[in-house]
Order: C-alpha cells, then sequence, then structure tokens
C-alpha cells in the first residue's frame, strides 16, 4: 500500500491531474480513494468491476465460468508481477477453482509451502525448465502406459518475467528437490499482448492449461476464452 501511495504521489503532479488505478482490489480502491479525497481533495469515482475487479469498461464477468481441477496449482508469483495489468494469474484466479498465489522472491517468503514439499515431495511438482527439468509429455507417457504411479497432488508455477524466474528458482534450492517439468510440444503460444524474452514460452495462464489438459484431461477452453476476452481490450502487438 505505501508503495501505491508513493507512486501515486509521483503520478499526480499540477501537469497530470489524471489518476488510473490499474489492477487493484475493490477494497483497496475504497482506501485510496478516501485518503486522495481527504488530502488531495481530488475525487476518484469508483470505474471497477467489484466482480472481476477489471475495470468497468473491460469487465470479464460474463466469460468467468471456474473449473474444478483435480489438483491445486500454486503460483509462487514475483512481486513485480502482481501489478502488472497484462499479467494471467488474476484470470487463473477468476477462472480455477483451486488455486493458491504466493507472493514473493526468496526462500524466507515461501517457508511455509516449502516446509510442505519437503514432508511429501511426492505430492508436487515444479514446471520450470532447468537443467534437471524433463519433458511433462514423457511422464504423461508413463503414466499412461502404466509404468509409473502418478502422485501428484499440487504442481507449482513461476510467475515473472523470465530473468526474474530464473532468478528465484536459484534462490528457492527447495524447489530443486521436487519433480521438475518442462514442454517439449507446447502448443503455440496465444498470448500476443505482452512479448517475452524467451522464443516460445508461454503466459502462465497458458502453462497452466496445458499442464491441467495434457496430465489431468481438464478441459480448459474456460481458460482460453477468458484469456481472449482480456487479450481483446489490448492492441495486437
Ligand atoms: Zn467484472
Amino acid at each position: 500500500m505505501i508503495w501505491c501511495l508513493a507512486k501515486w504521489q509521483l503520478d499526480t503532479s499540477e501537469a497530470n491531474e489524471k489518476i488510473y488505478l490499474v489492477d487493484i482490489s475493490a477494497g483497496q480502491i475504497d482506501y485510496i480513494q478516501a485518503i486522495l479525497t481527504h488530502l488531495r481533495g481530488i475525487n476518484v469515482s469508483r470505474t471497477y468491476c467489484s466482480s472481476c475487479h477489471y475495470p468497468e469498461k473491460t469487465c470479464i464477468c460474463k466469460w468467468v465460468k471456474p473449473i474444478e481441477p483435480p489438483i491445486e496449482i500454486i503460483i509462487l508469483q514475483h512481486g513485480s508481477e502482481a501489478s502488472h495489468a497484462k499479467n494471467t494469474v488474476k484470470l487463473l484466479e477468476l477462472g480455477l477453482n483451486r488455486i493458491t498465489t504466493l507472493c514473493g522472491e526468496e526462500a524466507d517468503n515461501f517457508q511455509e509451502i516449502a516446509s510442505e514439499c519437503a514432508l511429501s515431495p511426492e505430492k508436487y511438482a515444479v514446471c520450470f525448465p532447468s537443467e534437471q527439468s524433463t519433458p511433462i509429455e514423457e511422464s504423461v507417457l508413463q503414466w499412461e502406459r502404466g509404468n509409473a504411479s502418478q502422485t501428484f497432488e499440487h504442481v507449482i508455477f513461476i510467475d515473472a518475467s523470465w530473468r526474474k524466474a530464473l532468478k528465484m528458482w536459484h534462490l528457492n534450492p527447495w524447489l530443486h528437490q521436487l519433480k521438475t517439468w518442462h514442454f517439449s510440444e507446447p502448443p503455440e503460444n496465444r498470448y500476443r499482448i505482452r512479448k517475452t524474452s524467451k522464443e516460445n514460452s508461454l503466459s502462465t495462464l497458458e502453462s497452466v492449461a496445458y499442464v491441467l489438459s495434457l496430465g489431468w484431461k481438464v478441459d480448459c477452453s474456460n481458460l482460453l476464452t477468458l484469456l481472449n476476452a482480456r487479450q481483446q481490450y489490448f492492441p495486437n502487438r
């Protein structure tokens, strides 16, 4: 919250009295609205949907049809992603019933989940391309052939720019103890509104949808519909 207000103080110079509130919750808007009105006499009218929390003009509620996956999706989200307007985790939170988002960067920020993983490592897998990762397609094939049992109940994803995700991977050695997957045959990247520095890398939503549909045969079309709905509000790049 302090960060938000500090940033706003910079943005609300006299030359630029318009304030854009991007991707924050309705509760935060009420709070900040009260402060701005009190301190600066600025009247900020609410223009955000109270359900999806996107601006009313870009409300996506009519496309929200949550699905119930058989496993829990855990997102380790870098702090700089949380406020990014084009981040896809908010869409996942609207479209999935079993999702937990944990914000942070280093191991201290993830102590609780790290302890749970240490207790039952066979129940957790991580999606992150690394030296130790194997193709998820191979694992699924082994399950389907009955050569390996499927024991996973939680799949962890890192939500950050590629560079920051790599940093998080190195700062969190507890992740290295878990089964780690990369994609050998990923679907085409549909999320064109955000450039990625790594070729063929998918948005977090697309990665989750791919894992759920490949490994657990979940129909993720509702998630991809949300992505398309959101995407229509951004110009193609
Ligand atoms: Zn809405």
